[in-house]
This record gives structure tokens, C-alpha cells and sequence, in this order.
């Protein structure tokens, strides 16, 4: 594309050309539409606006050596945005329309899909919003799904490296028996005043602990958590914490290398036996942790002294970019090439 510098980009939004739309009207889901407007035109009583009926998804396309296009498991990201719909009580988008939509989008939108040794890529970001007019609290007779992409920059400009993150125990993200598996905007908004204090101390996330007890480790703001200890793959089992795609990728990568895998509960105090911990996600694979501060007790558990990641996040890390880039096979069948 004529004057992006695809080195200068960031994790942002910048308009592209164009993207797909479906309408949920009369009890079906209309063909997909291809718009050139980054606009929406709402009642202003849609329920998406005041009862929180929104839902979203973040996956990406990557461009290989070979100049190919691959999309990375973009069927579970349909699946879940089948499951928060349920969960918030929204019409749930089909799963083949979902898939038509993101590959349509992508098509159309080719000249923004970074080059391969840019190590950029192209994030793709669904949406699910309940749009029908109404004040009662119950859930709309009308929906929107819109798929729309940016372009956005290596995650790590300077390098895989580690950074610190920050326990606050004065705030949760989500309850116990709330949203907090659903990819809804919602739990965005509840942990927006965490995340600013936590960024402002220097903290690049905030660590959870389980909401009702406190014990146990939740996970990272927008990302999974996991540990690493005697050739164990640890990430905590919760009923209040996002089922990451990424997490879920890097279980199989790291039985495939002959570790154990443990979905399990999480004490806080266990991070001490840890010999790695990281944040997984769409965003950077894998964010690996240089400390977690629990910043009511001034305690601090370090997995990293001189900053670098850890040898097993390294390897997960560099393996699952392989996939996605096409630098070495998928036998797993994660990757769709156009
Ligand atoms: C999206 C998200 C993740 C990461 O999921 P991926 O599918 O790996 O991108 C983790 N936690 C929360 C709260 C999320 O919204």
C-alpha cells in the first residue's frame, strides 16, 4: 500500500477500505453486505448502547515468504462468539457466515495486509451488538454483525522480552458466576480504572485473583495466564476467566514438545515455585512475565532478572509464529491460506 510504513505501525485503528455487515431482522441473518463506510447508523435506544448487548472477537491474517495470506483458527473464534451471544442473550451469528465474513474482509482488504518481514499483521475485529430500539431491560429482536480489520504492528518492537505486572486486590474484572467467559465489552469497561493505576505504575497488566476468594490466579486483563514449572504447562482453571484461543494453541504446542499440560486452580503463593509465567494472547502470543508485584502485600515474585523470556515461553512463542506465518507446517489444521 502506497505510504503505510508498516514499521511505524502500533497496536491501532486505521480505516481500510472496506467491511462486512449482516443483519439480524425478522427472525433471520440477511446476506452479507460489503460496506465502504466506517459507520454505523443506530437507533439511539439500541440495547448496545445502554444494556451492554455487545460482543467482539480478535483474530489475525499474516502474510508468509510465499506472499500467502493465513488466517488463524478462525472457526473457534466463531464458536465463541457463538457462546457469548448466548451469554449475554444475543442472536448467535452463524458459524459459516462468520468464517464467509472474514474471509470476504480480508480479500477486500489485501493491500493493508502487512509484508512478512514486516512482522506485522492484520488484526481482524468482529462484532456482535443488539440494535432494535427499546428502554425495558430484555434482550433486542435485532442485531448487527459487522467484521471490520486494521493493520497492526509487531507486538514486540525491541524484541520478545519480558515486562511486570501487578496484582490489585481492590478491584475485580468479573465474578465468579458472571461474564467473564464471554468476550463481551462489558468486562472491558470494569477493568479500565485497574488497568490505568496498574499502567501508570509501571505495570503493563494487571494480574486477577479470583474474585470471591482471592486465592487463586485469574488471569491478565485481555490475556491468559500461565506458568511453567517441572516441564508442566500450568494455567488456571476458573469460571470467571476467558477461554483464550492462544492458550488454548500453546496447550497442544507444549504436550507436542513432550511437556505435561495442568488446568487446574492456582494458589498466589505457587507463582514462587514457578521458573516461568506469561500472559497469552491474540495480541503477542505470548507476553512472557519479568515479575508479578502483589502491590497490597509489597511482595514481588520474579521469573526473570535481566529481563530476557524464559527458554519454554521462547520456544511456544517462536513455534506458534511459525504456524501463523506459514514458516512451518500446521499439522493441526489451525490455518486457513486464501
Ligand atoms: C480475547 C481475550 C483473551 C485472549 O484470547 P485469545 O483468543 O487468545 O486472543 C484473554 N482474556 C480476555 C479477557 C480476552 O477478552
Amino acid at each position: 500500500m502506497e505510504n503505510i510504513n508498516w514499521s511505524d505501525l502500533t497496536f491501532g485503528y486505521m480505516k481500510t477500505d472496506y467491511n462486512v455487515r449482516s443483519y439480524y431482522r425478522n427472525g433471520k441473518w440477511s446476506d452479507l453486505e460489503i460496506s465502504d463506510s466506517e459507520h454505523l447508523n443506530l437507533p439511539i435506544a439500541a440495547t448496545c448502547l445502554h444494556y451492554g448487548q455487545e460482543a467482539f472477537e480478535g483474530l489475525k491474517a499474516f502474510k508468509g515468504k510465499d506472499g500467502k495470506i493465513r488466517i488463524f483458527r478462525m472457526r473457534e473464534n466463531a464458536l465463541r462468539l457463538q457462546s457469548s451471544a448466548w451469554g449475554i442473550r444475543m442472536e448467535a451469528f452463524p458459524i459459516e457466515q462468520f468464517e464467509k465474513a472474514v474471509v470476504e474482509v480480508v480479500n477486500r482488504n489485501r493491500r493493508f495486509v502487512p509484508p512478512y518481514e514486516s512482522g506485522a499483521s492484520l488484526y481482524i475485529r468482529p462484532l456482535l451488538i443488539g440494535t432494535s430500539a427499546q428502554v425495558g431491560v430484555k434482550p433486542a429482536q435485532e442485531y448487527l454483525f459487522v467484521v471490520f480489520v486494521t493493520p497492526v504492528g509487531p507486538y514486540f518492537k525491541e524484541g520478545f522480552k519480558t515486562t511486570p505486572v501487578g496484582i490489585y486486590r481492590e478491584y475485580d474484572r468479573a465474578a465468579p458466576l458472571g461474564t467473564g467467559t464471554y468476550k463481551v465489552g462489558g468486562n472491558y469497561a470494569a477493568s479500565l480504572v485497574p488497568g490505568e493505576i496498574a499502567h501508570k505504575a509501571g505495570y503493563s497488566a494487571v494480574l486477577y485473583l479470583d474474585a470471591k476468594e482471592k486465592k487463586y490466579l485469574d488471569e491478565c486483563g485481555p490475556a491468559n495466564f500461565f506458568g511453567i514449572k517441572n516441564n508442566t504447562y500450568i494455567t488456571p482453571a476458573s469460571s470467571s476467566i476467558l477461554p483464550s484461543i492462544t492458550n488454548k494453541s500453546l496447550i497442544q504446542l507444549a504436550e507436542a514438545i513432550g511437556m505435561k499440560v495442568e488446568r487446574r486452580q492456582i494458589p498466589l503463593e505457587e507463582l514462587a515455585t514457578f521458573e516461568e509465567a506469561g500472559m497469552c494472547g491474540t495480541a503477542a502470543v505470548i507476553s512472557p512475565i519479568q515479575r508479578v508485584d502483589d502491590v497490597d502485600n509489597q511482595q514481588s515474585y520474579i521469573f526473570s532478572k535481566d529481563g530476557t523470556p524464559g527458554p519454554i515461553s521462547e520456544r511456544l512463542y517462536y513455534k506458534l509464529r511459525a504456524i501463523q506465518y506459514g514458516d512451518e507446517a500446521d499439522p493441526y489444521g489451525w490455518v486457513t491460506v486464501l
